[in-house]
Order: structure tokens, then sequence, then C-alpha cells
């Protein structure tokens, strides 16, 4: 049975999706160690629940039709998305995995095809850079998307050009979305609004043409740190 902390609806809070009305499955355990782990409590613990337990909630979510596989990491537990999603998608339902980037997406985008992929791309703050699956960066379609989290400049210079790199390398395809990390090294919480003017001027300059800046729509709106939402 799979592990789940949460399901709730909100509002989609980044990239391709943002904005969205969603409602969020979070999955329990995760294989990376991320500095800035924002969602700790994703790691361990939480339930095992019955898929179909999982349905009802979303279900209970109507008439939301768009639904966000998060985490920890939900990919290693891709067999309750593939699941989920051959349940929902005949009424009408879209999905979206968000994974840390070092977990292959091919297993489950070879037999789910429907499911949309954005893929966090670690940076040097977090100290997983390192763990990134390249494969990915392969398959990715322009329908999926790659998240860049930047803590400060030195994330930054690292996003563009690893972006840079995948593209010329691989022929990724991926629509890559950059976002200020909130609370980064160069601002202190509550607000970092000179990293988040600044990395917008970076963006102006040398961010690709179809790449998207935005900030975490949940936490403008909800603050930080705060569950289900
Ligand atoms: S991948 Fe996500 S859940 Fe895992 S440690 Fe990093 S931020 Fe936390």
């Amino acid at each position: 049975m799979p592990k789940v902390s949460e399901v709730f609806a909100s509002i989609s809070g980044e990239g391709l999706t943002q904005g969205y009305q969603t409602v969020f499955v979070r999955f329990i355990g995760c294989n990376l160690h991320c500095s800035w782990c924002d969602t700790n409590y994703a790691r361990q613990g939480g339930e095992e629940k019955e898929v179909s337990e999982l349905i009802e909630k979303i279900l209970a979510q109507e008439p939301i039709r768009h639904v966000y596989f998060t985490g920890g990491e939900p990919l290693l537990q891709h067999q309750a998305i593939e699941d989920i999603v051959d349940i929902l998608k005949p009424l009408g339902y879209e999905f979206t995995v968000k994974t840390n980037g070092s977990v292959q997406v091919s297993p489950l985008m070879s037999v789910r095809p429907s499911v949309g992929f954005a893929v966090d791309v670690k940076m040097p703050s977090s100290g997983m850079e390192s763990e990134m699956c390249y494969e990915n960066y392969m398959v990715l379609r322009k329908t999926d998307e790659l998240l860049y989290a930047c803590a400060d400049k030195v994330d930054w210079d690292f996003a563009i050009n690893h972006f840079r790199f995948i593209q010329s390398r691989y022929g990724c395809l991926a629509q890559p979305c950059f976002s200020p990390v909130w609370g980064s090294k160069e601002d202190k919480p509550p607000v970092g609004q000179t990293w988040w003017q600044e990395m917008a001027d970076l963006f102006m300059k040398q961010g690709p043409c179809n790449g998207k800046y935005s900030l975490q729509l949940h936490k403008c709106i909800y603050g930080v740190n705060k569950r289900g939402v």
C-alpha cells in the first residue's frame, strides 16, 4: 500500500500549472537530503492508505480535475500513481508528477504517457546537485517542465549553465521554470524581495525565451512552512 502524508486541495504554486485549482497527493519517503528541505515532514512517518481511499479523497474535491503527485519523492511509489491514473483518467482528470530529479521518469512515462512531469533540478545550495538523473533530460517532452529553485547568484549561474548544457547535449525539450527559494541565504525571512528582484533582472537578461520566472504562489498567499496548502 502507498504511504501518504496528506491529500488536499489548493492552488498550484509553481511551474506550468501555477494558479490552477489542484488536488495534491503527497507521498511519504525521499531518497535525497536537501539542505533547505521545506517538506521534512514528508520524508518519514505518514500512513499506509489503500489506493481506493486516495481516490475517494481526490473525488471528494470535485469539480477539481487536476491531480499533482508530490512528496517526498512520488516516483518511489509509482505503482500507486499508475493505479490512480487508470481510474481517474477516463473521468477527465489531468495529472502532474513532481519528482526530485534523481529518479528515472521513463518507467512511468512509458506506461502512462498522459502524465506530465515537473522535474526539480537540484542546485548547489541544496547539496544534492550531483544526484540528478541525466537520462531524464533525453526523454522529457515539451509539455514537461524543469524547476530551478535558486537561493543565490551561485545557484542562478548553475541553473542557466545547466539548462544550456542539457539543451545542447541532450536536446532537452522540457520548459524551464525559475523561481527564488524563500528565505534564501542572501535574504533572510520573512521575505526575500531583494533576491527576487535581482533574480528577475538576471532572468530578463540571461533567461531562455521559452522559460518562465515565478514566485511560489502558495507561499505568497499562505506563508512559508504551512502544511496542506
Ligand atoms: S527532494 Fe524534496 S522532500 Fe526530498 S529532501 Fe529534497 S526538498 Fe526534501
